[in-house]
């Protein structure tokens, strides 16, 4: 799909896509910095925990949803089927999974074993994921869980912090336990998007920014995802998207400690603004037309190469002769705007803020996109 869709974007042939075959994948092209964008779903509940399905489900729903990485994390001390499905080894969950996923050759993903420490104020729920043993996380203090979690290796991150029974003002906070962890190195990242919630929280997103911590989305899925978030349908479950170096396990763990993410819900995006840029950066491009010969009105389409609808607003000098200063850039098309110019030029720059893509508390992305512009008369 990416390739027919590069192919197609760079011929120019097409106003707008035909309905996508494959709905629910969650193609991206590269940042122009060279970066692979990898979707990844890091939370996730079956029956081995309070979730409804068998894990070997969990993996085919995230193939079909074209998913390069999804972690397994049953809630450890939260077993409500505990009786029906006895599992001693709380790594079995992984397992079915990943024999599912390698079964059924799902080459293109990975699944990787975690776990949600689940306990009281205010611990609340925090992930591990790329354990070796989540039994090793069963213990009485959560903190030395914590600990068992980072002598594996693992990258660690605090779950839905604006979660109303543990916050009832939906404002997201760091507690003076929470600072702690981060001081001693464990905890890693912070979820700003929770599908369980349904719902953001740009506080997360600033507290994430200020502590360093890595900026994620997770569905926390519990039940059908199609069900949930109409997957298949123009919907998609809440992501991580990791700019990675390449597809590896390694790189795209490394990506994660190095906060190289942007967080994804509906057509909401957050994160670090650097990252955001690439993303961006990655998704839209202008394809001008060369000038008529007798007007300074330039015609340029506004690419979106990517499975989200943009809302841009045009900050420019120039103003559009056939819109106003709010654009709708819609997924995988192309939006023709009509730019005043200055003259005859040989390029063109844009500066849109960009509605939807927000890189601090209620701070949405600002950027430049530029092309040179088509010598001689159309
Ligand atoms: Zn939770
Ligand atoms: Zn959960």
């Amino acid at each position: 799909m990416k390739t027919k869709l590069t192919s197609a974007l760079l011929a120019g042939t097409f106003l707008t896509l035909p309905a996508l075959a494959h709905e629910r994948a969650v193609d991206f092209p590269d940042t122009p910095d060279g970066r692979v964008v990898l979707a990844a779903d890091l939370h996730t509940h079956s029956v081995f925990s309070d979730g409804e399905v068998w894990p070997s489900l969990r993996a085919a729903e995230a193939h079909r949803d074209g998913l390069e990485f999804m972690a397994v994390t049953e809630h450890l001390e939260h077993q409500p089927h505990k009786a029906d499905i006895p599992h001693p080894d709380r790594n079995r969950s992984y397992e079915i999974a990943s024999e599912k996923a390698s079964k059924a050759e799902y080459d293109d993903l990975m699944i990787i074993n975690g776990a949600e420490v689940t306990r009281g104020p205010p611990h609340g729920h925090i992930n591990a994921i790329f354990l070796k043993d989540a039994n090793a996380l069963l213990v009485d203090d959560p903190k030395d869980a914590m600990k068992a979690a980072r002598a594996q290796g693992a990258f660690v991150f605090l779950n839905h912090p604006n979660w109303l029974p543990q916050s009832p003002d939906g404002i997201a906070r760091l507690t003076d336990y929470h600072k702690d962890l981060i001081k001693e190195g464990l905890l890693q990242g912070l979820e700003v998007i929770n599908g369980t919630l349904d719902g953001h929280s740009e506080h997360a997103l600033q507290i994430a920014l200020d502590n360093h911590l890595t900026v994620l989305g997770t569905s926390d899925i519990h039940g059908l995802v199609d069900w949930t978030h109409n997957a298949g349908t123009g919907g998609h479950r809440p992501m991580t998207l990791v700019l990675s170096k390449d597809r590896s396990q390694a790189a795209f763990k490394q990506a994660l400690l190095d906060g190289n993410t942007v967080a994804w819900s509906h057509n909401d995006l957050l994160g670090r603004e650097d990252n955001m840029k690439a993303f961006v950066g990655g998704c839209l491009s202008l394809v001008p037309e060369a000038f008529d010969g007798k007007y300074t009105v330039l015609n340029v389409d506004i690419v979106n190469a990517c499975p989200i609808d943009f809302t841009l607003i045009n900050m420019s000098d120039e103003t559009f002769q056939n819109t106003g200063d709010a654009v709708y850039a819609k997924r995988e098309s192309r939006t023709p705007v009509a730019v005043r110019m200055k003259g005859i030029e040989a390029d063109i720059a844009l500066k849109f803020e960009v509605a939807n893509a927000q890189v601090g508390f209620r701070t949405p992305l600002v950027m430049e996109l530029r092309s040179l512009i088509p010598a001689g008369e159309k």
